[in-house]
């Protein structure tokens, strides 16, 4: 069935019930699917016939998570991966080849940088980063090799944003793909298709499980470039556990509440961090002194829930603040219910050269938090301590 409402899609798109009927979605634990006869099975194989197989490549439970996911995103098709890194993979293993090129925004999740610049340039994909804000840098790093576009707005951890439209058309123009990682915003936020993106990659991870409790990932987009992909998560094999999938199924569910309203509690929190002593700077694309607060406000229906701000006094100072807190949680991973705390310069981007960690804007006194849902009294309590 189809609805036009978001919510009513989170809950209702992608149900396949079984012969018991049961309301809630089912987990099949299964690894290969029995068939009824040789025919079958050969019809099966050769695709004539629809129907599981074999789970590397199809399971009920991971089919309704992809189905659900396409509807939310608004696309043809989702793909569902081990993981975030194995959907970026995944989606460039089946469009490139050696030769092509990439032009990809700095600013990237730390992984994915060493991807595209450590190990796909061993198989002869290259890739060129640009500053994520400004359209003009991607289209002067075109060639005539260039196949792939890919970026992650807001970018981490300073919510730099791309304007997806504009990068599209860019890309476009010169035969190329425009992906985009929709992990911070995710589609209760952002749809980057109804922008112009051609595919969007997840890590589920983060707040489409939200509650912080398995891996997983998607590619969505259209049929084409899906079919694609599918082909190659078949033979390679970087597929999702089905319980994986129901978990993040069933968190599909509270997507929007849960983006809503910790974004509402970031925004607060964002506001309040503005006004704080010792706050040089707060990152949130949510507050009016954003550099592109406009375009924000155009792409996204609210800021999200990563805010990151610059404390006076260095890494001795930011520790502090992380070290007087006592609720929220230190950690580097985000996207859950849990409100999480971290250091960049010495985490995330520790591996970073000072230069290279500089020119990305990571000073010594930065901290992000990824606001969860416990409240905002307690989360300015937990920040002021160190602050004061
Ligand atoms: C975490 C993350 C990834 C990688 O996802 P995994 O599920 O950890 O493999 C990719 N992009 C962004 C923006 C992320 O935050």
């Amino acid at each position: 069935m189809t609805f036009s409402d978001f919510d009513t899609r989170s809950v209702r798109c992608g149900i396949h019930r079984s012969q018991f009927n049961e309301h809630s979605e089912a987990l099949y634990l299964t690894s290969s699917f029995v068939f009824e006869s040789a025919a079958q099975a050969a019809a099966r194989f050769s695709g004539e016939e629809e129907g599981n197989v074999y789970a590397r490549f199809s399971n009920p439970t991971v089919t309704m998570m992809q189905e659900r996911l396409a509807a939310l995103e608004g696309g043809e098709a989702c793909v569902a991966t081990a993981s975030g890194m194995s959907a970026i993979l995944s989606l460039v293993m089946a469009t490139m080849k050696a030769g092509d090129h990439v032009v990809a925004s700095l600013g990237l999740f730390g992984a994915t940088q060493q991807l595209f610049g450590n190990i796909l340039s061993k198989f002869g994909i290259e890739t060129s980063f640009v500053s994520a804000t400004d359209p003009d840098a991607y289209r002067t790093a075109l060639r005539p090799t260039t196949r792939l576009i890919f970026v992650e707005t807001p970018s981490n951890p300073l919510t730099e944003i791309v304007d997806i439209a504009a990068v599209a058309q860019i890309a476009h123009r010169a035969g190329a793909l425009l992906a985009v990682d929709n992990c911070f915003c995710t589609p209760a936020l952002q749809r980057p298709l109804e922008l112009g993106a051609d595919v969007v990659v997840h890590s589920a991870t983060k707040y489409l499980d939200g509650q912080g409790r398995v891996l997983g990932g998607a590619i969505v987009g259209g049929k084409v470039v899906m079919d694609e992909v599918f082909k190659f998560l078949r033979t390679a094999g970087p597929c999702i556990s089905p319980f994986n999938a129901w978990v993040i199924l069933k968190g599909l569910e509270t997507l929007r509440i849960r983006m809503v309203a910790q974004s509402a509690s970031a925004l607060e929190l964002a506001r309040w961090l503005s006004g704080q002593p010792g706050v040089l700077r707060v990152h949130y694309p949510g507050l009016e002194s954003h550099p592109q607060f406009a375009l924000a406000q155009r792409q996204q229906s609210a800021g999200g829930a990563i805010v990151s701000f610059e404390v006076d006094g260095g890494r001795e100072r930011a520790w502090r603040v992380i070290d007087e807190t006592r609720m929220i949680s230190i950690t580097a991973n985000l996207g859950d219910t849990k409100t999480t705390i971290t250091h960049p310069a010495s985490t995330t981007h520790g591996r970073l050269t000072p230069d290279a960690r500089a020119a990305a804007g990571i000073t010594e006194g930065l901290l992000r938090v990824a606001v969860g849902l416990e409240s905002v009294d307690d989360l300015r309590a937990d920040l002021a301590r160190g602050l004061a």
